[in-house]
């Protein structure tokens, strides 16, 4: 039967995560992760100055205390600025600290779904704005047509609304889009100094700035 794994993570701790020079917000020994024999993983704060988070799916961190992870979480030690340090939960059990080949792997998958959601919202943007043109040629057609049969005020505001009705019915999904878009900013960051990857830096498995791969 295997045995239940621990690793202690903190400014004092030996270990694939090594935490570099000048994360003051890290404490000596901050967290504790557990791999159980059924597969299972727990991230546990060790009443660290600081605090740990975990990242969301949107890219925020919320602070815990005791928590059944994943490989995959990334974890946020301390606080959110350069004092901080942030990496995988893998990376406990990585062939050496400086290997990053099972961050990128994830990398790549997050990245494609990460595309595939801004290309769905993409289409679903053009094609509003097509109906959204059409309709609203439809209604301003038979003011046109109609001609002398309305008073110029009533064309003047029917053809003036029609374009807001329109909007209203087919709601700008912009904002949507820049959402998805501000969420790649925060979850593709390169896993050794968190800075965020191109595409070209995930499809080559290489952060270009500090060559962690
Ligand atoms: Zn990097």
């Amino acid at each position: 039967m295997e045995e239940v794994k621990e690793f202690i993570i903190g400014r004092g701790a030996e270990g694939m995560v090594v935490i570099p020079e000048g994360k003051k917000s890290v404490s000596h020994n901050h967290a504790k992760i557990t791999i159980n024999p059924d597969g299972t993983w727990i991230l546990e704060d060790l009443k660290s100055a600081n605090g740990t988070f975990i990242r969301n799916n949107n890219g925020d961190f919320r602070r815990v205390s005791r928590l059944q992870i994943t490989p995959d979480t990334t974890i946020r030690l301390g606080t959110g600025d350069t004092f901080g340090f942030t990496f995988m939960a893998h990376h406990v059990i990585a062939d050496s600290p400086e290997s990053y080949e099972y961050e990128f792997r994830q990398l790549s998958k997050a990245m494609e779904l990460q595309l595939e959601a801004e290309h769905e919202k993409e289409k679903v943007i053009e094609r509003n704005g097509w109906i959204a043109k059409c309709s609203g040629l439809l209604l301003v057609l038979p003011c046109m047509l109609l001609g002398g049969g309305i008073d110029p005020t009533t064309r003047y505001i029917l053809i003036a609304v029609a374009p807001v009705l329109v909007g209203f019915i087919f709601k700008n999904d912009m904002p949507r889009l820049k959402a998805i878009r501000k969420r790649r900013e925060k979850v593709i960051v390169c896993p050794k100094c968190d800075r965020p990857l191109s595409e070209f830096d995930v499809t080559h498995k290489q952060c270009s700035r500090c060559k962690a791969h």
